[in-house]
C-alpha cells in the first residue's frame, strides 16, 4: 500500500517529511514518481492525473490537499471512488485569523488609509464602534463557523447565510435564496466562504451588491469564480461598495494588466487566506485511512452530486 502526492511541488518536501514522521512504514511518492502503480491505494492531490483508473487499478480513496474541491475534474474520477476534502484544523484556524484581519481592516478603513499614504494624504476618517458594524458570512460550513467564533470578541453584529438552516448562538442566521435579500440588507461587511458550485458561481454580482447597504465592503475568500469582477469595479466606482479584500481570483495569478492590481479600494492577496498544514494534514489523511479500513464513518467525504 502506498500514497502518491500530486500537488504543489514547493510543499512536497514538507508533506513527505510529515508522512515519514507519522507513518514511516508507508511508502510516500511525489508525482510523477509513483513506485509500483498497483500498490498505490491513496492519492493526495490538487488536480488528478489523466486516466487515473487505468494508471492506479487499486485506488481506494482520493484526498484533496485543500478544503475546496472545485478544482477537481470529477469526470476524471471513477464514480464510486471516495473523494475526501482536507479537514485538518489548521485550515480553519488560519482562515478565521484572515477573516478577522480583513474585517478589521475594512472596519477601521485601512484600505482607504493605504491609499491615502500612497498619495501622501493625512486625513482622518471617523471611527465607528464595532457594535455599529454588521459582518455577514455567506456559507456557514467549517470555515464560516470558525470565522464567526473568532470575530465574536470584536463586538461586531454577526450574521450568516447558508443553504440549509443553521442555529448559531449570538448569530442571526438566514437560509436559502428566499432569505438572501434580508441577509444582505443588514450586512456592512460581506464575507464569501461558499464552495464554488453551479449554484454559487457568479453570485457576487451587481444584483447582489445592490442589495447591500450603500458603502458596504466585500471580503472574497471563497473562490475567484464567485465574483463578477466587472460588477465589483462598477460598484466601487458608484460608491455602492466602499472597498474589497480579494484573496482569490479566476485565473490565478491575475494578468499584469488586471485592474485590481492598482485599484485604490481593493487589497489583493495571492490565495493565502488559509493553507493546509502538512503536519496536521498528514495526521488527518492517516486517521481517515484508518477509519476507512475499519469501516468507520469518515469526515470530509465529498457529496458527488453537490460537488462539495
Ligand atoms: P463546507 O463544505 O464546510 O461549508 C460550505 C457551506 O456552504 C455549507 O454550510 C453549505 O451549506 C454552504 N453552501 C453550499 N452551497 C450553498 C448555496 N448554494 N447557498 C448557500 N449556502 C451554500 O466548506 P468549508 O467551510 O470548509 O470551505 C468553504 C470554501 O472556502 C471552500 O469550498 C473553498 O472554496 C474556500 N476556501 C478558501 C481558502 C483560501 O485560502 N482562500 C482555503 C480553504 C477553503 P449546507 O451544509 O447546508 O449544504
Amino acid at each position: 500500500m502506498s500514497i502518491v502526492y500530486k500537488a504543489s511541488p514547493e510543499r512536497a518536501g514538507q508533506w513527505a517529511a510529515a508522512f515519514a514522521r507519522q507513518a514511516p512504514d508507508m511508502p510516500f511518492h511525489i508525482w510523477p514518481e509513483t513506485g509500483d502503480p498497483a500498490a498505490v491505494e491513496y492519492l493526495l492531490l490538487w488536480q488528478p492525473p489523466e486516466r487515473i483508473a487505468e494508471t492506479f487499478p487499486n485506488l481506494k480513496m482520493v484526498f484533496s490537499v485543500g478544503a475546496g474541491v472545485d478544482q477537481l475534474d470529477f469526470d476524471r474520477l471513477p464514480p464510486e471512488l471516495p473523494v475526501v476534502r482536507m479537514l485538518e484544523p489548521g485550515i480553519a484556524e488560519s482562515m478565521a485569523e484572515f477573516v478577522c484581519m480583513a474585517a478589521l481592516m475594512l472596519h477601521r478603513d485601512m484600505v482607504g488609509y493605504i491609499d491615502q499614504q500612497r498619495r501622501k494624504q493625512w486625513r482622518e476618517i471617523q471611527v465607528r464602534a464595532g457594535s455599529d458594524r454588521r459582518v455577514g458570512i455567506l456559507g456557514l460550513g467549517q470555515l464560516g463557523q470558525a470565522s464567526l467564533e473568532r470575530l465574536r470578541p470584536f463586538g461586531f453584529r454577526l450574521s450568516g447565510w447558508n443553504r440549509s438552516p443553521r442555529r448559531i448562538e449570538g448569530v442571526s442566521t438566514f437560509a436559502g435564496p428566499d432569505e438572501l435579500p434580508a441577509f444582505l440588507a443588514q450586512t456592512d461587511i460581506l464575507v464569501c466562504l461558499l464552495p464554488l458550485t453551479e449554484a454559487t458561481r457568479g453570485l457576487l454580482d451587481a444584483r447582489l451588491f445592490a442589495q447591500l447597504p450603500r458603502g458596504a465592503a466585500l471580503i472574497n475568500v471563497g473562490r475567484g469564480g464567485h465574483l463578477v469582477e466587472a460588477d465589483l469595479l462598477a460598484a466601487l466606482e458608484s460608491g455602492q461598495l466602499s472597498g474589497a479584500l480579494i484573496d482569490v481570483l479566476d485565473p490565478e495569478p491575475p494578468a499584469p494588466e488586471h485592474p485590481f492590481w492598482h485599484h485604490p479600494r481593493i487589497v489583493m492577496t495571492p490565495h493565502i487566506a488559509s493553507m493546509t498544514r502538512p503536519e496536521s494534514g498528514a495526521a488527518f489523511v492517516l486517521d481517515t485511512i484508518e477509519r476507512h479500513r475499519r469501516g468507520h464513518p469518515i469526515a470530509g467525504l465529498v457529496a458527488r452530486d453537490r460537488r462539495y
